[in-house]
């Protein structure tokens, strides 16, 4: 049995023992009332009836005997409806007005009975009790009576039945009680009818209110406008729709504020009073991948920046309005930081922490800074030769010889100058994003070719020969086709360059998902593997073929990797070649292309 429904069957038997106690109580007390008022009543009436006998009796003659005297009790009692009794002294029965007078001499002496030995001791005696002859209730009145004549002193009684008024005071007794059982029975169904059907609405209001607590209000409530907890449903409704487009309204503006927040590319994380993060926005979540939940964390647990935490202590402890630095975590993450304080309501503030990560700025700063200090370099060796031969030409001008080797040596240098000017500036270019770049669908064996062209007289110094492998109807790739010869043009150039005499350049495709491979192949010394990776960062030379690589810039590659990643593909090398103990491949992939190719050699 539920809690509730025990609470409910307590509450219902409260109420009707209540019900029952304030009619019955009521009742008991108004049927003793009465009942001791009709005694009073008729102690009374029975007092006076006695006087009055009493009264009569001596107005009477002088009774001749006993037997007169019974005979004159039993005239009188008949119009009053009483029996009485002349008792003498001894409390023997001389005289009943009820009793044949023969039988009078064998009825037990009265001596006993308390209202005789009352009226010996008071005016009056009066006694209640049953008879068990006449089987009915008497009230018994006695006075003291003189003895008159033949007649001796003693009490005079009256006995007045009851019976009828007690049953008449029980017929009320079991009337009232019916009329209160009935009340009580029709209090107790509608009393139990009423529960019932308030405890039902009072579920239905309390499922309605927890379904709100739920964030549903609809399909609620729904009370007959005569039900008398319709006004209650109607207002906890119309209120629950009031709150729900409160809560409409606030759940919107709080994915707004949430979108604009995860739209700021800056790291947002808010503290709370206690400095511990609040909330993130989706920047500073995918700055700290690594912790899977910032919400609870002190800022030191996220960014392991002392300072930064110190920073954050005296924002909140309102040392500092607010902070800006620059904070380095590890030895690749920079971050400007700005902290401020925030102010929500008295006594209840924070602070946010917004992250600017500038990682990529100094990388590429640092790049800038390197390239400045390669080039510088790159150029600094051919130069500083160039003006060591001048001076020896400058000093030395009469030996022929020795001159046309300085001039040599300086043109040479000078070349080499030209070169790698050149290529920074094709490297600037490839670099630049405002550069067209003119895709189309290209033949790579046409890019091919036409690299191939440049190539051929020192090919032929070096009896170098191509294997083009690519067939002449070969792959067609989505390619800007000057930059497409470009690639080639490096890749061959190296390929000529590190091949040995009499070598042979292959140059083959593969397709695959949507992509073309071309592969080129020399019979080369092969790159070291740990420098495979560096080869294609700019002036990166192999250390072993530096003295020997004249005219070397190390920005080829570096075009090439450019170009390749520009256009949505991939570079890479393998070395030695598959199947040799030398050589190199270098791969490029490209987008590969459906439609026809227009030969940019003819357009
Ligand atoms: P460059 O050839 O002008 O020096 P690259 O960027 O084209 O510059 O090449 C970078 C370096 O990679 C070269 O200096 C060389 O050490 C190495 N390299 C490139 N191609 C080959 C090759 N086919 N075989 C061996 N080494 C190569």
């Amino acid at each position: 049995m539920s809690l509730k429904f025990r609470l409910r069957i307590r509450l219902l038997l409260m109420l009707w023992g209540i019900f029952l106690l304030t009619l019955f109580l009521p009742s008991l007390y108004y049927n003793n009332y009465l009942k001791d008022e009709i005694l009073r009543e008729t102690q009374a009436r029975a007092t006076r009836e006695l006087s009055l006998i009493k009264d009569l009796m001596l107005r009477e003659e002088e009774f001749a005997g006993p037997e007169q005297l019974h005979a004159w009790l039993h005239r009188v009692s008949d119009p009053l409806k009483v029996r009485i009794t002349y008792v003498d002294e001894r409390g023997q029965i001389i005289a009943d007005s009820e009793v044949p007078f023969d039988q009078i001499s064998s009825l037990a002496s009265m001596d006993e009975r308390p209202e005789i030995a009352e009226a010996y001791a008071s005016p009056t005696g009066s006694s209640l009790r049953h008879d068990r002859t006449s089987d009915s209730n008497l009230l018994y009145v006695a006075q003291r009576i003189e003895g008159r004549g033949k007649i001796p002193g003693g009490v005079l009684r009256v006995a007045i039945p009851l019976s009828s008024i007690f049953y008449a005071l029980r017929n009320v007794a079991v009337i009232q009680r019916l009329i209160i059982l009935t009340g009580f029975i029709g209090f107790a169904l509608m009393s139990l009818g009423l529960m019932v059907s308030t405890s039902r609405s009072v579920s239905l209001l309390s499922k309605a209110a927890d379904s709100i607590g739920q964030g549903n209000v609809k399909s609620l409530l729904q009370f007959h406008p005569r039900h008398y907890f319709y006004p209650l449903a109607k207002s906890i409704r119309e209120n629950a729709e009031r709150v729900e487009s409160y809560i409409q309204t606030i759940t919107e503006q709080k994915s707004q504020l949430e979108s604009i927040l995860d739209g700021i590319e800056e790291g947002l994380l808010l503290l709370d009073s206690t400095g511990r993060i609040d909330s993130s926005n989706r920047a500073a979540r995918k700055m700290f991948t690594s912790v899977p939940e910032l919400k609870g964390r002190r800022p030191l647990e996220v960014i392991r920046s002392p300072e930064l935490q110190a920073a954050c202590n005296r924002v909140l402890e309102n040392e500092i309005h607010s902070f800006h630095s620059e904070v380095t975590i590890g030895a690749n993450f920079f971050y400007h930081v700005h902290i401020v304080r925030i102010e929500h309501q008295k006594d209840d503030y924070g602070a946010i922490i917004a992250l600017h990560d500038i990682s990529e700025l100094k990388r590429l700063e640092k790049v800038r800074r390197d390239f400045v200090a390669n080039a510088s370099h790159e150029l600094r060796t051919p130069l500083t030769s160039i003006k060591g031969y001048t001076e020896v030409l400058m000093s030395d001008e009469s030996d022929p010889d020795v001159r046309s080797s300085c001039l040599k040596v300086i043109f040479k240098n000078t070349n080499h100058i030209i070169k790698i000017v050149n290529d920074l500036l094709q490297l600037a270019k490839v670099e630049d994003y405002n550069t067209i770049m003119d895709i189309r669908p290209v033949r790579a064996d046409d890019g091919l070719m036409e690299a191939w062209k440049a190539c051929i007289p020192a090919a032929l110094e070096r009896g170098v020969s191509l294997q083009n492998y690519l067939a002449s109807d070969g792959p067609l790739v989505l390619a800007d086709f000057d930059q497409l010869v470009q690639v080639f043009r490096n890749l061959l150039e190296n390929a000529v360059k590190y091949s040995p005499s009499g070598g042979e350049i292959e140059v083959s495709s593969s397709a695959q998902n949507g992509r073309v491979t071309i592969a080129v192949s020399d019979s080369g010394p092969g790159i070291p593997r740990h420098d495979q990776q560096r080869i294609f960062e700019r002036f990166f030379r192999v250390e072993r073929y530096r003295v020997k690589e004249s005219g070397s810039t190390g920005l080829g590659l570096a075009i090439c990797r450019h170009i390749i990643r520009s256009h949505g593909g991939a570079i890479w090398v393998e070395s030695p070649r598959k199947g040799m103990s030398t050589g190199s491949t270098f791969f490029f992939s490209l987008p590969a292309s459906e439609e026809e190719a227009v030969s940019p050699l003819l357009s």
